[in-house]
């Protein structure tokens, strides 16, 4: 997505080779414009699979995952992160590794929202080692409900969570792709 990447190179501060800053329009400040061309684009994608209900993670999965219901017509439900919780029945329960804050933490769904009947787009703003998608897809496989494929606003390839995502087989649409954070450079993979 052209103006997704142009954004990116304009505005994102690379923090190491490891992490992009990009607080200026995706997760801190939000460009409202960028965010609906990004809903915009993932239904495009996404578009006659059946999807119900997408599911992302608190808090910067919630503004493109938003948009993207917005044109898909659908419901849009957030995993809500809690420091510990205890095991209650009409919770689905997870736990998450954080790759910015490094901490573990549990997330969860409320049961009513999400059934057997569902069918999942998953939405998150970055994809890294794939820890927030796992836990995710956990949640959805507790519902019993099926997976459409992953949407991710900006991958950062030369990290594992692409890899093991379509190893497992799933459909991961990622609307920027980073090759490489080397030197302070951002490079884009297509
Ligand atoms: P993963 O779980 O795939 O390892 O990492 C994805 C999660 O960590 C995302 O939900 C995102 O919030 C955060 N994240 C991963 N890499 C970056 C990054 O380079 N910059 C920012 N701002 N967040 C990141």
């Amino acid at each position: 997505m052209e103006a997704l990447k142009q954004k990116i190179r304009q505005d994102g501060i690379v923090l190491s080779e490891q992490v992009l800053k990009v607080d200026a329009f995706l997760n801190h400040q939000i460009d409202p414009a960028l965010m609906q061309q990004i809903g915009h684009e993932f239904a495009r994608r996404f578009a006659g699979q059946g999807i119900s209900k997408i599911v992302t993670i608190e808090a910067s999965g919630i503004a493109p995952a938003i948009m993207a219901g917005l044109e898909l017509g659908v419901p849009v439900i957030f995993a809500r992160k809690y420091q510990s919780l205890t095991l209650k029945d009409d919770l689905y329960i997870s736990k998450v590794f954080s790759f910015t804050k490094q901490t573990e933490s549990t997330i969860a769904i409320s049961a009513k929202h999400l059934t057997a009947s569902d069918h999942v787009l998953l939405i998150d703003d970055f994809l890294a080692n794939g820890h927030a998608a796992q836990a995710l897809i956990d949640l959805i496989q507790q519902a019993g409900a099926s997976i459409a494929g992953i949407g991710v606003v900006i991958e950062k390839s030369f990290q594992s969570g692409r890899a093991e995502l379509d190893g497992q087989g799933y459909r991961v649409e990622s609307l920027a792709r980073i090759s490489s954070l080397k030197n302070g450079q951002i490079s884009f993979l297509d």
